[in-house]
């Protein structure tokens, strides 16, 4: 297979364009995809998504039980406008190369328990976002595993880059935020335990209420299918033709990579015959915790930061016991993760 960053540069061609689902670019970036899920050994098959006129890609590694862990990337991106490609190297190809990359590694030595379902979802961009023309949302109406043997749907997003400028300590830079792991019963304390598995990697909790649900976990969260949620944030080239190849992160994707598949592997052996869903549930305290900790880390930098820093401390003491701030306060929280998000794009 190819290296990482050479898939990276291949999804993000003149010729893949943008990778506008139904487009020519399209189809040739769902080829490569193909190509590369047969050359780790996996037989992938094309579930076309007639809204779009485009197709998921979807690979199974089975398991020794009938239930799944879902591990997922779109593969789409906006396409062009005029004579400028929208490259989308950080949305998603990286994340698509990380998917291939622990596909590979999972089939020549293969998890113990659960199997695997690679997908790499098409058309999660606009216009076609929460419709049955969207590949996430096709795929949760017409499920190719039944969706209650699914103990986790990893999602990935925009996973390519460092997090914050590039004057921000390293360990900023190396986080990924981890999102909605408290929906579920025991995969908090699982990902809390791999946090720092990986050198050059740190993993931070959120609360998936923290941020809207724009990617393809929500169609999953809304049918109670446990799930996680993997992202750096957008960043400043964010949907626009500066996001390309050469400003991404490799040794972070690298390091993603392998954290990851070490999650699956996990995630595939827990013992428990099923993973409940939680509903009603809402850890604000992680998310809280996850913010002092980077506002700590960028306080040389930016003085705004010390009193975001202040502002999470005296939320995160009026949690409660079971880590939820009252409502009256939720919308203190979320001006703080904006700012924060702003603060790093
Ligand atoms: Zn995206």
């Amino acid at each position: 297979m190819k290296t990482l960053r050479a898939f990276i540069e291949s999804l993000c061609s003149e010729q893949c364009a943008g990778r506008e689902p139904g487009s020519a670019g399209g189809r040739a970036a769902r080829a490569l995809v193909l190509e590369a899920f047969r050359e780790a050994g996996l037989e992938p098959v094309e579930q076309p998504v007639p809204g779009c006129s485009g197709a998921n890609v979807l690979a199974p590694l089975r398991g020794d039980q009938d239930r799944w862990v879902l591990v997922a990337a779109h593969y789409d991106h906006v396409g062009q406008s005029g004579k400028h490609i929208f490259h989308g190297a950080d949305d998603n190809a990286a994340a698509v190369a990380i998917l291939l990359d622990v596909a590979q590694a999972l089939r020549s030595r293969p998890p113990k328990g659960r199997g695997v379902l690679f997908a790499a979802f098409d058309s999660e961009e606009m216009p076609h976002f929460q419709t049955e023309a969207m590949g996430s949302e096709y795929f949760a109406r017409h499920p190719t595993v039944p969706l209650d043997t699914i103990d986790l749907m990893v999602c990935m997003d925009l996973v390519g880059h460092a997090v914050g400028p590039d004057e921000a300590p390293d360990d900023v830079r190396r986080s990924v935020f981890a999102l909605g792991a408290e929906r579920s019963e025991g995969t908090g304390v699982l990902v809390d335990r791999l946090a720092r598995s990986e050198p050059g990697l740190i993993i931070r909790r959120f609360d998936a209420e923290t941020i809207p649900p724009l990617s393809d976990y929500w169609g999953f969260w809304r049918r109670e299918v446990p799930f996680l949620f993997l992202t750096n944030g957008r960043w400043r080239h964010y949907h626009t033709p500066e996001d390309t190849p050469d400003k991404l992160d490799y040794p972070k994707i690298q390091a993603t990579a392998r954290w990851l598949e070490r999650l699956v592997r996990e995630a595939c052996a827990r013992p428990e015959p099923s993973v409940r869903f939680l509903s009603g549930v809402r850890d604000d305290a992680s998310t809280l915790r996850s913010v002092i900790a980077l506002t700590q880390s960028l306080e040389p930098l930016s003085p705004l930061a010390a009193a975001a820093r202040q502002t999470a401390e005296g939320l995160l003491r009026r949690c409660d016991g079971k880590g939820r701030l009252a409502d009256a306060e939720r919308s203190a929280l979320q001006m703080l993760v904006a700012q924060l998000e702003s603060g790093l794009a």
